[in-house]
């Protein structure tokens, strides 16, 4: 079994396939999915997709790529959010430093107050950290978040690596591990401890090696799998179980619930 800790399958772009895709994933043994939320007119799609998709979990947040149309208001509700079905962590959260991002003081302030609301509800959060590893362990250390999570499409240095481990956090490993050009994370791949990451698509984007143009699914999970199990010399069915493992580890909601 596999699970894809990281698809965006509430997305426009999956309605007219989203039952035939579901399908296809249990033919292919991906049999869970975290769907986290972008922006707060995501929420209530997500919510009624979570309740018809038994296999599905949720993250609830305010994305930082997206906070052009964000109001503090909606972190208020964010709790109550968080209290709805399927919830297994607070996400996506994070900072993003790409050149046309929005204004990085709003994006502490958001990001903040979203680890606050995590830490209430004692919730793991769904990271998101475009080239900001280092001002983001800098947030979760002031805030002193102790709840953990997943560093989304983690793309970082060894030591960037350690210091989200040691703060219980596990890495999420995507697509871009399938490029022969993606050495330095390879080299990073291959040195982690089998218990700290799991795998993920961030479907419809981040397309694999020789799919470049088409819409990604969490199809794509077992040759992601399948890739890790090369990188590490280690065989696929012990990367598949070892990372739901992880990924119920990290978040202890999962099974809470389910039908
Ligand atoms: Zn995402």
């Amino acid at each position: 079994m596999y699970i894809d800790s990281h698809c965006h399958l509430d997305f426009d772009v999956f309605d007219d396939q989203r039952d035939a895709l579901m399908l296809r994933c249990a033919e292919h043994d991906v049999s869970g999915f975290l769907v986290p939320a972008t922006t707060y007119s995501s929420w209530s799609k997500l919510a009624l997709l979570v309740n018809k998709y038994p296999q599905w979990r949720a993250a609830y947040g305010l994305h930082p790529y997206f906070l052009a149309g964000a109001t503090m208001d909606q972190i208020e509700l964010l709790g109550d959010q968080c209290e709805a079905q399927g919830v297994v962590a607070v996400g996506e959260i994070g900072l993003d430093c790409w050149p046309n991002a929005v204004d990085m003081t709003l994006q502490l302030a958001y990001f903040s107050r979203q680890l606050s609301v995590a830490s209430a509800l004692q919730l793991p959060v769904v990271l998101h950290a475009r080239k900001s590893y280092d001002l983001v362990m800098k947030c979760l250390k002031e805030a002193k978040f102790k709840h953990g999570g997943v560093v989304h499409a983690f793309n970082g240095s060894a030591e960037q690596a350690k210091r989200f481990i040691d703060f219980g956090f596990v890495l999420g490993i995507g697509g871009t591990i399938t490029y022969p050009r993606a050495q330095k994370a390879h080299r990073v791949l291959a040195a982690l401890n089998d218990l700290d990451f799991v795998l993920e698509t961030d479907s419809p984007d981040m397309p694999l090696n020789g799919y470049q143009g088409r819409l990604n699914t969490p199809l794509s999970i077992p040759l992601i799998a399948q890739s890790v199990a090369t990188i590490r010399s280690e065989n696929v069915e012990r990367i598949a179980a070892q990372t739901c493992d992880n990924l119920l580890r990290v978040f202890p909601k999962w099974n809470e619930g389910v039908l």
